[in-house]
């Protein structure tokens, strides 16, 4: 028999699933709301202009494509931490950051998984009551029991904070807990900036460690503000985890740049840290790829890049509010009865809509309108040609 014999289907990515159906939907009206994408008002994944300069520049260069360092490219790194952790800031001075380069969000997310792993192997991993499906499967796999802690509500259309905290601070000490540091995916609902208080009092109290995801930097209020919560926990003088994604905010999807920080009590630590980290990336890819991370890196230290990035971020969150504010104003006019300024609350890319998985699939069948079953819709696929057809369509289910 074949050594793979034995071997079951797995099941489909179900977010993917959707989109092989709405490639094959016939339907000229068609429109996809279920991929975490952001696209441009003509629909279209936009390529940001300051990294098309940097990418000019870069093919004018035209460098050898030599291995980069295990940690990656040290201009990169010290970029994402300036970003992360603020340029200059205290504990960026005293060395207390361990940050590699790494294959996109999911890249640092696994990467600190598998650290997390060695260092303590029966810790469990909590992450929010619903959160990126690829959380738990991420920490599954990585051999790690994982289960929940309260954080959307239904009935309010917010967050159960009560429970959420309740559940931190009953959690063993050394749990891992993961956070959405901003523009919580799937349900677009945020902690306050008061309520992050609390959930760093409860992680300090109950002796957890944070990982906080931070996959929409820049998304939500804007890259300083959705950066705010990182302060709060290095003031806290906790030790936590973050990984860093630029697969949206540069619009760089394909080309995996995203990182892992590591903040540690000390110098020495932080340099012990780094050299495990480096042996968990060896054993797994060897090193990282080049293009990306040098495309990032030269628009973060390139001044006038820089600037023109933080301008084109901007106008993709300003882009998304304004779709939220249409999409309540179209809704409500297409008789879609309720308080529907929930829609306008929720940051980032993603609107929990409130749909049961009988609406959305009414949306695809009826309409060609493709959004996720849990009724997860992405606002960053709205756009001024679309925006109509998807408020009936959604008016005539509800
Ligand atoms: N975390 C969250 C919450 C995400 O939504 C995503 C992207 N969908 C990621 C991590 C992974 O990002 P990347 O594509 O850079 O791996």
């Amino acid at each position: 028999a074949s050594v793979f014999a034995a071997v079951q289907m797995a099941p489909r990515d179900p977010i993917l699933g959707l989109n092989e159906q709405f490639n094959a939907d016939p339907n000229p009206a068609k429109v996809n709301l279920g991929v975490g994408v952001y696209f441009d008002d003509n629909g279209k994944l936009p390529v940001l202009a300051c990294v098309a300069a940097a990418e000019k520049q870069l093919l004018e260069a035209s460098k050898p494509k030599g291995y980069l360092p295990i940690d990656g490219i040290a201009a990169y790194d010290k970029a994402v931490q300036g970003l992360v952790f603020g340029a200059g800031s205290e504990v960026l001075q005293a060395g207390r950051v361990a940050t590699v380069q790494a294959l996109g969000g999911t890249g640092g997310l696994k990467v600190g998984a598998d650290l997390l792993k060695k260092l303590n192997p029966a810790a469990r991993v909590l992450i929010s009551d619903p959160s990126w499906e690829n959380h738990r499967a991420l920490f599954t796999n990585a051999g790690f029991e994982v289960s929940t802690y309260p954080y959307y509500d239904a009935a309010t259309r917010g967050i159960r904070f009560d429970a959420m905290l309740a559940a931190l601070k009953a959690a063993p000490a050394g749990t891992i807990v993961v956070l959405h540091a901003c523009c919580h995916n799937p349900t677009g609902c945020d902690l306050t900036p008061a309520q992050w208080t609390e959930v760093v009092a409860a992680c300090q109290a109950a002796g957890l460690v944070p990982f906080l995801d931070m996959a929409y930097q820049g998304f939500g209020e804007g890259i300083a503000e959705d950066g705010a919560v990182i302060g709060q926990f290095v003031a806290s003088g906790l030790q936590f985890l973050v990984s860093t994604s630029f697969s949206k905010s540069f619009s760089l999807y394909g080309e995996r740049v995203g990182a892992l920080s590591v903040v540690c009590a000390d110098r020495d630590e932080t340099t012990r840290v780094l050299s495990q980290l480096k042996i968990v990336i060896r054993t797994n890819y060897s090193n990282p790829p080049t293009f990306g991370a040098q495309l990032v890196a030269t628009v973060l230290t390139t001044p006038a890049l820089r600037a023109q990035w933080e301008e084109e971020l901007a106008g993709m969150r300003l882009r998304i509010r304004a779709m939220r504010a249409a999409l309540v104003e179209k809704l409500a006019a297409a008789g879609v009865p309720g308080d529907l300024s929930y829609i306008t609350r929720q940051k980032g890319m993603f609107s929990y809509s409130g749909l049961s998985a009988e609406q959305m699939q009414r949306l695809r069948s009826e309409f060609g309108v493709y959004g996720v079953d849990s009724g997860r819709i992405c606002v960053a696929a709205l756009n001024s040609k679309n925006i109509d057809a998807v408020a009936k369509a959604i008016a005539q289910v509800s």
